[in-house]
């Protein structure tokens, strides 16, 4: 019996194996490279898969197979590696393969439309062509045309521009070339080309060298970079990158979505010159797609991302770096629910080349490996130049009187340091005005009618907005219950505190940095451009302002509220607040001004923000290391979440029940359940959530139980009434 080729393709669908098809008609198996996409036909309709193997089975077994109907690229898009990634990727995080796939495509190419052309095409004069006439041409008037065009031009057009002026359109191109008169050159844009601007690399201290030698480029290794805010991490990077491309190699530079700021691509851009490729959500469809082209055909050197950068194909990648590796933006929350910054390890091992992992404040999970002797360890202890790490003090503000969330004395410091000249910066992790309204009369609160959540007060469009499902309504003048006019407001966001400062400070310039104030486009860049001209002296935002941004004249910030961080219902909650609040502080005295760190908290006396303030950040995260080893939490243990929500009130339970059901008879005691439990916010988006914990001592004791569990999940009756999903190494318990 002869044998039969069969498509292995990854297909965008909720299931989490791969489809099988026969061959496309009239295609060559030359054609057949995995990594290509296929359109196939997939229940009534048609997907854009990609192919993922090539297998041969007896002709019979292919026999009731459907027929892929196109192969949509003439060159892989993905190499072997790549796949074999996303492979792994996909058993790790327990999602569909076709969709990790097309989470690694840029939006065109998952809709099946054909690869941008990366290249300029450029048609030039030959010597020949350009002793020719285009009068003589005669009846040939297409072909007089282009010549013309040419020869006015100068002798070379891009095909773009040769096709938009008229020129003859594309039979004269291929008429002209056909005589030897003119010739096709592909050239990479202008921007990749673009030579180094010569910036030179300052010097690196000893810190720095010491960090850049530990790297070993010609092999695997993990390296913790942990620096103390403005010690210079930035510069090893580049360093390390320098020499990388020196090298041959490829880099990828990962930092969190806030991080890549426009002044950040500059400072690359400056140092590296040539061949970067900027990769992040804000870019249009296009430019993104031809930068993950460029970085795909090795003409980028350099991929600069966030999150979703980390899947480009790079084929020769020598070196991956995640900034800022704490930060909560690496962990995709929905979807295909994958770490960046994991991942970007298990790439690096895959790959052969170093990862280096940096941040103030490293995750207690990078801290435990570097401990474990995992990754190496390498600090920076020294800030740049002369500047002083801030001083930290708790301001107690138990029975002081507050006006909204400022303490007499935060209000005193913020005027003399304005005084002074400097710049301050107030930071409240609330944005609008108030997170209450309320009757005064009977006690209503404005409520979310589709969450257990209360409306939040945004004063400046007059709406009531939930911050949970998006909805908003416009602000009642009276009580819905009683019609009474005392509404009033509780608490405060960044709105509220900002008018109190323009009450007591009108000369004072203000920039709000939330969400809000930063929606459009460029906003975000022309305040922070405002703050470093000095047109703003106070600043005041959420933790948009905590991350990344250097303000060189802030010698005062104050942390507005710490104490939700010490007694939050998430066993990551304190690790958060800790790396905030450095994070926050880092954020003043770096140049050389000394700065002051004003933290208001309830809880003075609490043990885990006393040694934050006196013994610094590496204390503290022992400190809750230790804790976490006794309660035997991750990095100590290992859990997966699964959550469920429904429209109707029991349906997640009766599902996760079952579920837990099933994964006690497979788990053999080796996995712990937990649950299943109300999610902490039971309804959301007028869906009713709940989940169920799963926590084993060893990985491999998980991963076995969830291969086997998640598959057969699908096949519950009660999973037709929820809508369920897998969170492997789950960061927030929502
Ligand atoms: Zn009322
Ligand atoms: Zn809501």
């Amino acid at each position: 019996m002869p044998e039969q080729q069969i498509l292995r393709v990854a297909v965008p669908a909720p299931l989490h194996h791969s489809f099988d098809y026969l061959p496309p008609a009239d295609t060559s198996t030359e054609q057949l490279l995995p990594g290509v996409r296929v359109r196939v036909p997939f229940g009534r309709g048609e997907r854009c898969g990609v192919l993922l193997e090539v297998v041969t089975a007896a002709d019979a077994d292919g026999r009731r197979l459907k027929r892929a109907l196109a192969l949509l690229d003439a060159a892989p898009l993905f190499s072997a590696a790549d796949l074999a990634l996303l492979c792994w990727a996909a058993r790790y995080y327990q999602h569909p393969i076709g969709e990790v796939v097309a989470n690694a495509l840029p939006l065109r190419l998952r809709k099946g439309e054909p690869p941008l052309p990366v290249l300029q095409r450029i048609w030039s004069l030959t010597a020949l062509g350009a002793r020719q006439n285009p009068l003589a041409l005669g009846r040939a008037a297409r072909q007089a045309e282009l010549l013309a065009l040419l020869l006015e031009s100068g002798g070379s057009l891009g095909q773009e521009q040769i096709l938009q002026a008229g020129g003859g359109g594309r039979p004269a191109l291929q008429a002209l070339e056909r005589k030897g008169w003119i010739t096709l050159d592909e050239r990479l844009p202008a921007e990749v080309r673009a030579a180094p601007t010569g910036h030179p690399p300052p010097p690196l201290n000893a810190d720095q060298q010491a960090a850049v030698a530990a790297v070993d480029l010609a092999c695997f290794g993990s390296y913790l970079l942990d620096g103390v805010t403005g010690s210079g991490k930035t510069e090893v990077y580049l360093a390390l990158v320098e020499r990388a491309l020196a090298a041959g190699r490829q880099a990828l530079v990962l930092v969190p979505e806030i991080g890549l700021t426009p002044q950040l691509i500059r400072r690359f851009e400056r140092r590296l010159g040539m061949g970067l490729a900027v990769l992040h959500s804000g870019l249009a469809a296009g430019e993104r797609e031809r930068a993950w082209h460029l970085a795909r055909l090795g003409q980028a050197a350099v991929v600069l991302g966030t999150r979703s950068a980390l899947l480009t194909p790079l084929p020769r990648l020598g070196l991956i770096v995640v900034d800022e590796e704490h930060d909560l933006s690496f962990k995709q929350q929905e979807g295909f629910r994958y770490s960046a910054r994991d991942l970007a390890v298990i790439r690096a091992q895959r790959s052969g080349c170093p990862v280096m992992l940096g941040s103030a404040t490293p995750s207690l999970e990078s801290l435990h490996n570097a401990r474990a002797g995992r990754y190496r360890h390498l600090r920076l202890t020294q800030r740049a130049g002369e500047a002083q790490p801030a001083r930290l003090d708790l301001l107690d503000i138990r029975s002081v009187r507050l006006e909204a969330g400022l303490s007499p004395v935060l209000l005193r410091m913020l005027r003399e340091t304005l005084a002074a000249g400097n710049q301050a910066l107030l930071f409240i992790n609330r944005r609008g005005y108030a997170p209450i309204v309320t009757c005064h009369a009977c006690g209503w609160v404005a409520q979310c009618r589709r969450c257990d959540a209360r409306l939040t007060l945004h004063a400046a469009s007059r709406l009531l907005w939930c911050h949970h499902c998006g909805s908003q309504r416009r602000q009642e003048s009276k009580c819905p219950e009683c019609g009474d006019a005392d509404l009033r407001t509780l608490g405060q966001g960044t709105e509220r505190v900002e008018e109190v400062l323009a009450g007591y400070f009108p000369e004072a310039g203000i920039a709000r940095i939330d969400r809000d104030t930063t929606r459009r486009k460029g906003s975000l860049d022309r305040l922070l451009d405002g703050i470093r001209q000095g047109k703003y002296s106070l600043l005041l935002g959420t933790q948009m302002l905590a991350k990344g941004h250097h303000f060189p004249d802030v010698t005062l910030v104050g942390i507005l509220d710490v104490d939700q961080g010490l007694f939050g219902a998430d066993f990551r909650a304190a690790e958060r607040m800790a790396q905030l609040v450095v994070q926050v502080a880092g954020r003043a005295g770096r140049a050389e001004k000394p700065g002051r760190v004003l933290i208001q908290t309830r809880h003075p006396d609490h043990p885990l923000m006393q040694r934050l303030v006196s013994q610094g950040y590496a204390a503290c995260a022992t400190e809750l290391l230790a804790e976490r080893e006794a309660a035997a939490f991750p990095p100590y243990s290992y859990q997966a979440l699964l959550r469920a929500e429904a429209s109707r009130e029991g349906a997640p339970r009766e599902f996760l029940e079952e579920a837990a059901g099933l994964a006690e008879t497979l788990a053999g005691g080796r996995v712990e359940l937990w649950g299943p439990v109300p999610a902490p916010m039971e309804r959301r988006a007028g869906r009713y959530r709940a989940h169920l914990l799963l926590q084993a001592d060893q990985r491999a004791d998980l991963q076995r139980l969830l291969c086997v569990w998640v598959s057969q999940l699908a096949k519950l009756k009660s999973a037709r009434r929820v809508r369920w999903s897998i969170d492997v190494d789950p960061q927030e318990m929502f």
